[in-house]
């Protein structure tokens, strides 16, 4: 889509609200618009300015979100036309070129939305296929531009869209899921992280059908756990037990409520050959499962919590921390003497600081002394744009429990 500076519709922005986006940051908030030359239709690319009448850049048009606009460039940087988007897909392919071989996988986030500046668009490759959501009206509107230059650029067999994320509704959008282009890829994808296989329901798995972001930090948490009896709760299909199973651990025993992700998790169980006998799968509430090992006095040598986000707003913070704070403290009780926890929050609204003094008072109540290992962040093809804080989403502390 390409449009003549004379047809764009002006956003121009109140006096003084202009320095975030001066500053690269991609989202304008409804508050700071002063005036619309004329209301632009839902997606469509809009010139944005300063109160004076300066140019700021182009952004797309949200009418029914509170981020009214979404930044595509900054100053006076070209069009939104077909070569923008081949040039910033490039980019965000160049940025992961050699991650595949650094982290021995293919199976990689290839465009991190905001972060390579395309807001709402998130793309993930596993093996051969791509899965994308569209979560903007821009996104939307581009779509089938950036279907078609990620199929070029890869050489991917298939484009399959899982549009069916919550923000849609908040852009005026319906949920949008199936093949896009290309050939309707399998059931399950095999794909592998070192030399730990996983599968992937990129039609019904959650997000767009595996946890990528955790990559880095499942590979870590299994070099804790050979030797050692393993609580995996939350485990969705396996990610942290089946790693921490085929790195040598003693027992797993997985904790989840979905009933789809539990039976993927034993398929991949005798996929990585894993002896009868070491895994064990429990269909249970984690709050109710972490209270009925404490009450049997039963420990475990290594602990993974990595709940789903407990908190979507600001607004839910602190039912968000009491949540936190009480799987933690469950979760800590539970390690035995000299054992290790990995506990992880992936809501964007707590920020690494408020989650370890979660985790703190945590350790305070359960009157055990916890030293940090490492200070774990979301996987690096998960790109954090300097100028976009709220990319950061994902962090986590792997702990020696004493
Ligand atoms: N660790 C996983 C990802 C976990 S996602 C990995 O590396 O792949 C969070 C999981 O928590 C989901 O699978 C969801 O089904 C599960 N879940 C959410 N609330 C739960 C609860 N109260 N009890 C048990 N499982 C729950």
């Amino acid at each position: 889509m390409t449009e003549s500076d004379a047809d764009m519709k002006i956003v121009r922005l109140k006096i003084k609200r202009d320095r975030p986006t001066r500053l690269g940051h991609p989202w304008i908030f409804s508050g700071a618009i002063d005036s619309v030359s004329r209301e632009p239709a839902r997606g469509e690319t809009v010139l944005v300015t300063d109160a004076a009448g300066e140019t700021l850049g182009l952004g797309a048009w949200s009418p029914d979100s509170q981020i009214r606009v979404r930044m595509w460039t900054f100053g006076a940087e070209g069009a939104v036309d077909d070569a923008f988007f081949h040039g910033r897909l490039s980019r965000a392919l160049a940025v992961r070129e050699g991650m595949a071989e650094t982290f021995d996988t293919n199976a990689l986030r290839l465009v991190n939305a905001e972060a390579d500046g395309l807001p709402g668009v998130t793309v993930d490759r596993y093996g051969e296929t791509l899965v994308g959501q569209f979560a903007t009206a821009g996104a939307e509107a581009h779509k089938a531009t950036i279907v078609r230059e990620l199929m070029a650029l890869t050489g991917a067999a298939s484009f399959y869209e899982r549009s069916d994320v919550d923000g849609r509704g908040h852009e005026g959008l319906e949920p949008a899921v199936g093949l896009l282009d290309g050939a309707e890829p399998p059931a399950a994808i095999q794909i592998h992280e070192g030399k730990t296989r996983f599968l992937v329901d990129v039609r019904n798995g959650h997000k767009t059908g595996f946890y990528l972001d955790q990559r880095e930090n499942r590979r870590l948490v299994a070099t804790y756990a050979k030797g050692r009896t393993v609580l995996n709760a939350f485990s969705y299909t396996g990610g942290f037990g089946i790693a921490a199973a085929v790195a040598g651990a003693e027992k797993v025993t997985h904790v989840d409520l979905s009933e789809p992700a539990l039976q993927l998790l034993e398929r991949q169980v005798a996929l990585n050959h894993l002896p009868e006998g070491q895994t064990l799968r429990l269909k249970e509430n984690v709050f109710q499962a972490l209270r009925t090992f404490r009450d049997r006095a039963q420990r475990f040598g290594l602990v993974v919590l990595d709940p789903p986000k407990f908190a979507d707003t600001k607004g839910q913070t602190m039912k968000a921390l009491r949540g936190y704070k009480d799987i933690n403290l469950l979760g800590l009780k539970l390690v035995e003497p000299g054992g290790i926890l990995a506990t992880f929050s992936c809501s964007g609204a707590i920020d690494p600081a408020t989650f370890r003094k979660v985790v703190t008072e945590a350790a305070h109540d359960a009157g055990r002394r916890v030293r940090i290992l490492h200070e774990l962040r979301q996987a690096p093809d998960h790109v954090e744009a300097l100028t976009f804080p709220e990319g950061l989403y994902l962090k986590g502390l792997l702990c020696h429990v004493e």
